[in-house]
C-alpha cells in the first residue's frame, strides 16, 4: 500500500536537507483527501522573455516582469512534477523534458532518489499534453520507455492533434521539432496508451477536467477530498501575469482565445471553490490558493 506513512519517512529527510543553505528543495509533499501528493522538480527551462505576452501593453507588462525577477533577455521556468500515490497505484502526471529538449531540464530521476520514491512502483502515467516539457521523458537515450511497465493515459483530442496534419500546418518557428518530438514519444506507448476525455475517472476520485487553448487537446486532473485539487499542467503558468491579466497571451499557447476563456473559467472556480491548485511553471512547488484581487485574480502560494 504506497499511502502516506510509507513514502514519508523518505520525504522526511529530503524535507531537512532542502532547508539547509544551499541545497535546492527537491520534494513537497502533503496529504489530500485520500491521495498522498509529492512534487518534484524537473529541473527548469530558460525561455526568452519575449515569449511573456509580447501582446501586453509594455507599461503595464514591464513592472510585472520586474516583480517576477524576470529582467534578462531569459527567463528560469520551473517544471513540478506531480506524483499521486492511493491505494495500489503509484501516478505521475506528465513525464518531463528527458535528455533532448534542454540541458536545465530532464532532472526527475535524479531528484526523485532524494524522496526515496521508487520510479519503478509507478504504475500509471498522465499526461496534460504533448509540449517537450512534459512528454519527451517518456523514452531515454536510446528510444526505449522509462516506465516499460506503467500504463499511459492521453486526451484522445491531443493525441489526434500531434498526429494530424494541423500539427504542422503554420507551425511557427519556436515550436520546429516539436511535432517530430510528440509523435516519437506518443508511438513508443502507443501498445500501452489509454485515450481518455473530461469526466473519466483515472482511479476512484481523480477525474479528467477539459482545459483546452495551450495546446488543442489540453486536460487538467481533479482529486476529489478537502475543498478539491486540480492539477493544471500549463493552463496557468506564470506566478503574476496569468492570474492579474489572463486576457494576455503567452507565446505557447496553441490556441490564444480559448486558452484565455480557459484560464478564466479555471481562475473564476478556483476563486470560488476554492480548490487548491497545482501549476507545472508557477515557482516550485506550485502550490496554491486563488484569490480575486480588483478585477482579476492573485496566486497565494502555499507555505
Ligand atoms: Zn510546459
Amino acid at each position: 500500500m504506497l499511502n502516506r506513512r510509507t513514502l514519508l519517512a523518505a520525504t522526511a529527510a529530503s524535507v531537512a536537507a532542502s532547508t539547509l543553505p544551499g541545497f535546492a528543495a527537491s520534494s513537497f509533499a502533503f496529504d489530500h483527501g485520500t491521495f498522498y501528493v509529492t512534487i518534484v522538480s524537473d529541473g527548469h527551462l530558460l525561455l526568452p522573455t519575449s515569449f511573456l505576452a509580447p501582446d501586453a501593453p509594455a507599461a503595464e507588462r514591464e513592472p510585472l516582469l520586474k516583480a517576477a525577477g524576470q529582467i534578462g533577455e531569459q527567463f528560469n521556468s520551473p517544471t513540478n512534477m506531480t506524483l499521486i500515490a492511493t491505494g495500489q497505484d503509484l501516478i505521475l502526471v506528465d513525464m518531463g523534458s528527458g535528455d533532448r529538449f534542454m540541458p536545465t531540464a530532464g532532472k526527475l530521476w535524479e531528484n526523485l532518489k532524494t524522496t526515496g520514491i521508487e520510479k519503478t512502483k509507478i504504475t500509471k502515467v498522465i499526461f496534460t499534453h504533448g509540449h517537450p516539457d512534459h512528454l519527451w521523458g517518456v523514452v531515454d537515450e536510446l528510444d526505449e520507455l522509462v516506465l516499460p511497465d506503467a500504463t499511459f493515459f492521453v486526451a484522445s483530442a491531443e493525441w489526434d492533434f500531434w498526429g494530424g496534419e494541423n500539427a504542422t500546418r503554420g507551425l511557427p518557428a519556436e515550436r520546429a521539432g516539436f511535432v517530430t518530438g510528440a509523435r516519437r514519444n506518443y508511438a513508443a506507448i502507443k501498445e500501452k496508451v489509454k485515450m481518455i476525455k473530461a469526466g473519466d475517472e483515472i482511479v476512484a476520485g481523480l477525474r479528467v477536467i477539459n482545459t483546452p487553448g495551450h495546446t488543442q487537446g489540453h486536460i487538467s486532473f481533479e482529486l476529489a477530498g478537502g475543498d478539491g485539487l486540480i492539477v493544471g499542467g500549463d493552463v496557468l503558468t506564470h506566478p503574476l501575469i496569468s492570474f492579474e491579466h489572463p486576457e494576455w497571451k503567452p507565446i505557447a499557447d496553441h490556441v490564444p482565445d480559448l486558452a484565455i476563456t480557459t484560464r478564466r473559467k479555471l481562475l473564476d472556480r478556483l476563486a470560488s471553490d476554492r480548490s487548491k491548485f497545482i501549476g507545472f511553471h508557477l515557482p516550485y512547488p506550485g502550490v496554491g490558493t486563488v484569490d480575486r484581487k480588483d478585477s482579476a485574480y492573485r496566486f497565494v502560494p502555499v507555505t
